[in-house]
């Protein structure tokens, strides 16, 4: 949610430098903000892993990465030499506290050298079992003193279930502030999840429709082509629920369901989110099984190539009772929301990978059509395309041209290719400004979090508690295991289909 304005100098430590995370997404995002002009002229990358790299080594690995994931496409010659001098490299463990003088001594020399005091941001792309020991050495090291100057960025996951959430918000709020902790959930930086609140809170056409008195349910999906490969020793232990819905798929929601914010700062954003997760129905044992189903994909083929089960992936376990796919009937105990239901669904190994948001608005009150001019009549909706459409379209009935009167749907687009010029940034790019700029806007605060666990434990635990008898369920490349669809028939609904634009 940047300004146009820069960052005071700073110095970015990424834990977990010679990583996954730092390769496709860190590294090329702050190149691309250097490019664009968006870094301070005071400013360091330091990053680290126990992996032993000269500067040098890491810089070249950088630039391989650069080349391989940056939206902006292979470094030219005279811009990488113009950030290159910024980074550095120190190999160390995170769990040897002694290593922490090193970066702090690194710190200094910087300031030094700089003649001036620099915001210091440690970003911990490291595995989350790490969190509390990195927190705990920094403190130990005396670099997380200045409140006002040093950040720490927290990844994904935030936490396995409400307990272990509570004791890392507590281990950090016993070392930090809240105003110095950045809790991704990278979701948020999207170009279009954060035109969402745009189109609601900017246009005055939007409020008076948007409530139940006009929308009659709304429909959430993300959907994942890919299958989990090699990450299942990760994924064994988390499933969809845990790994999509419990943060990404929540967070739409509750942009979609806010209410408006007195004014666009950080703590106005987030108290409006945290009261829909407070407003939202907490399930029974008994309104989970009617409410929430899962999955698991078997093998299948996709694109004309075979492709494996998810107990047949590399290091899965034979009998893995983890859910690859999870959908769930919310609803928002509100004077805005009461009775609209809200259907998440996230899964892997689908059919097309899209990330789309759909307002199904009520039918009219009255027909003056006879059925034969209104039998492809449908009723309004909004189709909001995060990815990899970046759309919003409203589809609306229109007269069908000819002597006869005939209705069909058509839809008013507003498609960001074909609006602008300008690339959208990638994800990574706004939230590494947001913390540079101290702006916590997108970022989940400690009570968001706990709220959202809360909300998904009675879930977790049925399904945890009761094995499924049908895993595999799904096959590849389909829309889901047919429960799937069972929860959204009985409600008289359908899945709405991703459409074809969106296809990868
Ligand atoms: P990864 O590829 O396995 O990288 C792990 C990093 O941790 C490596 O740089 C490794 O460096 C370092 N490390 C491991 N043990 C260490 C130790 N004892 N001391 C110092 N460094 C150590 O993992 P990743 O995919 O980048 O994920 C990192 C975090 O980001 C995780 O929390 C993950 O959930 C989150 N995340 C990742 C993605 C993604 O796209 N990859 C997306 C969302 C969230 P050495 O091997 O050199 O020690």
């Amino acid at each position: 949610m940047n300004t146009n304005i820069k960052s005071q100098p700073t110095i970015f430590v990424i834990f977990g430098g010679t990583g996954d995370l730092n390769a496709r997404k860190l590294a090329p995002a702050l190149y691309n903000l250097y490019l664009e002009g968006w870094l301070p002229e005071q400013f360091a990358l330091i990053g680290t892993g126990r992996t032993k790299l000269s500067d040098d080594d890491f810089r070249e690995r950088m630039l391989k990465d650069i080349n391989e994931f940056s939206r902006s496409g292979e470094a030219k010659e005279d811009k990488w030499q113009g950030f290159v001098p910024n980074v550095y490299y120190q190999a160390a463990d995170v769990q040897n506290a002694d290593t922490y003088q090193e970066f702090a001594n690194r710190i200094k020399q910087l300031e030094e050298e700089w003649k001036t005091e620099a915001n210091v941001i440690y970003y911990l792309a490291v595995a989350p079992n790490f969190f509390p020991v990195i927190a705990e050495n920094l403190s130990k090291a005396g670099l997380t003193t200045d409140v006002e100057r040093t950040r720490i960025v927290i990844e994904k996951p935030f936490g396995h279930d409400l307990e272990s959430a509570k004791e890392l918000n507590k281990l950090l709020g016993c070392i930090f502030q809240e105003k110095q902790i950045y809790r991704i959930d990278h979701y948020l930086g999207k170009e279009t999840v954060q035109n969402i609140m745009a189109f609601r809170f900017a246009n005055a056409i939007m409020e008076p429709l948007w409530n139940r008195n006009n929308i009659e349910h709304v429909q959430i999906s993300v959907t994942e082509q890919l299958g989990v490969g090699e990450r299942t020793g990760y994924y064994d232990g988390s499933g969809a629920l845990r790994d999509m819905i419990q943060n990404h798929l929540l967070q739409l929601l509750c942009i979609v369901a806010m209410e408006p914010p007195v004014n666009f700062t950080a703590e106005e954003v987030r108290d409006r989110k945290v009261d829909v997760l407070r407003a939202m129905r907490r399930f029974t044992p008994d309104s989970v099984r009617d409410s929430a189903v899962r999955g698991q994909y078997g093998p299948g083929w996709i694109e004309g190539e075979k492709v494996p089960g998810y107990r047949e992936e590399p290091g899965a376990n034979p009998e893995s009772n983890t859910e690859t796919f999870a959908a769930v009937k919310f609803f928002v105990d509100n004077w805005r929301w009461q009775g609209v239901p809200f259907y998440l669904r996230t899964g892997k190994r689908l059919h097309r990978s899209a990330s789309i948001i759909t307002i199904q608005f009520k039918d009219v009150p009255h027909s003056i059509f006879p059925p034969e001019m209104a039998d492809t009549m449908r009723k309004n909706r909004l189709v909001i395309s995060i990815q990899p459409e970046m759309s919003i379209r409203l589809q609306v009935q229109a007269k069908r041209p000819g002597v006869d009167m005939v209705l069909n749907t058509v839809d008013m687009v507003f498609d960001y290719k074909g609006t602008y010029v300008a690339q959208a940034p990638e994800a990574y790019e706004t939230l590494l400004l947001d913390v540079m700029l101290g702006d916590q806007t997108l970022f989940m605060r400690a009570d968001q979090v706990e709220e959202a666990w809360d909300l998904v434990m009675p879930i977790l635990n049925a399904w945890q508690n009761r094995a499924s008898q049908n895993f595999p369920n799904y096959s590849a490349d389909s829309w889901g295991p047919e429960v799937a669809e069972a929860l959204v028939a009985k409600d008289g609904f359908h899945w709405f289909t991703i459409p074809l634009s969106s296809k990868k």
